[in-house]
């Protein structure tokens, strides 16, 4: 029978996050400052036979999931050799990744033929002076070249994810739903989450799913996708039309989906996160490094999962943003 991790709350854990590096090419203003980062010292960063040597732990007691990301994952060197010691684990029944493209289009025959099953690309907005306002960067060429050549590669269904902020990028959401219709893509559009590192989120820069839902439905009538699994982040609509692609609502603000929460992230430099919103983070590269066996590694896991906070306090009066931010998290 294949195990399973359960947390105290009678969630099975399903779902490891992976992330391969806190540095990024992007700065993205609800994610980093535009000022100068401090990355973490790269002794401190987990080396790829320590992130294996976690995660064949972790797959033998039933994660069958895996998303490897950052940061941005593709500025690793060879992050292609870790995708193919993952896919080759037993027991890994899908591996993803999420990146924000830009160095994707010359790649992603190459991430597909390693082993990686699927892939999320982060896109905010469809014009070049709104692109260039949100990522710091003037690279929306590349990332649309890093879309095509991911549809081309067959990493299936290939997913765009973007943060909505008003004021900034919500008026897009149509074309947004375009483009998911003429490229037969996975649109998901996130509510700002406030794990910004600048501080710059507030309560009303969030643009619920449903708003956004109403609006793109006003345009192209949505039918609703069920559910794969209770898990799912996202609330799926397809196209009343029977066009390809579809529209998915990530609402972790409005509707926050905690009860079903089936994921754990491993960060870069070797802590385990039970939720993007904890204030404690699990130090399991020190034992790791301390020559910790197999037995040590899956006693702490275990006690780990179990402190796995029941769910998040956005919308709590006590509120305290997580010292760690989404980039260093692993998003
Ligand atoms: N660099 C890669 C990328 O951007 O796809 C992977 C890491 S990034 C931290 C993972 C995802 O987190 C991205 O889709 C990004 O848009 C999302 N994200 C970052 N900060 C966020 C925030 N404050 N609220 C909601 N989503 C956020
Ligand atoms: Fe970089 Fe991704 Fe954060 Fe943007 S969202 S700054 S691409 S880690």
């Amino acid at each position: 029978m294949t195990p399973v991790l359960r947390d105290s709350h009678n969630r099975v854990i399903r779902d490891l996050r992976i992330s391969v590096t806190d540095r990024c090419n992007y700065r993205c203003f609800y994610c980093m400052p535009k000022e100068a980062m401090e990355w973490r010292p790269r002794a401190e960063i987990l080396s790829y036979e320590e992130i294996i040597r976690l995660a064949e732990v972790f797959v033998s007691f039933g994660i069958d999931k895996l998303r490897v990301t950052g940061g941005e994952p593709m500025i690793r060197r060879d992050v292609e050799g870790l995708v193919a010691r993952l896919a080759s684990l037993p027991g890994v029944g899908d591996l993803a990744m999420t990146t924000n493209a830009h160095f994707l289009a010359d790649r992603a025959r190459g991430l597909k033929e390693a082993g990686l099953r699927r892939i999320t690309i982060s896109l905010d907005s469809l014009t070049p002076d709104r692109f260039a306002l949100m990522t710091g960067r003037s690279d929306l060429p590349r990332v649309m070249a890093g879309i095509d050549a991911a549809v081309e590669a067959g990493l299936f269904p290939v997913k765009v994810n973007c943060v909505v902020i008003r004021g900034i990028n919500d008026d897009q959401a149509p074309d947004f739903a375009a483009m998911a219709r003429e490229k037969g893509l996975h649109v998901r559009f996130i509510e700002f989450m406030p794990l910004d590192n600048g501080k710059v989120w507030r309560r009303e820069m969030v643009v619920s799913g449903e708003e956004l839902r109403e609006r793109i439905a006003s345009v192209y009538p949505l039918e609703r996708v069920a559910a794969e699994s209770p898990a799912e982040t996202a609330r799926r609509w397809c196209f009343a039309d029977g066009a390809p692609g579809e529209v998915g609502f990530i609402n972790p603000v409005t509707q926050p989906f905690c009860g079903h929460c089936s994921r754990i992230r491993l960060t870069a430099d070797g802590m385990i996160r039970t939720c993007l919103f904890s204030t404690v983070e699990h130090d399991i590269k020190s034992l790791l490094r301390a020559g910790a066996s197999r037995d040590d590694l899956v006693s702490f896991i275990l006690a780990t999962i179990a402190k796995k906070e029941e769910r998040h306090h956005i919308n709590d009066r006590d509120f305290v943003q997580p010292l760690r931010t989404m980039s260093c998290i692993g998003g």
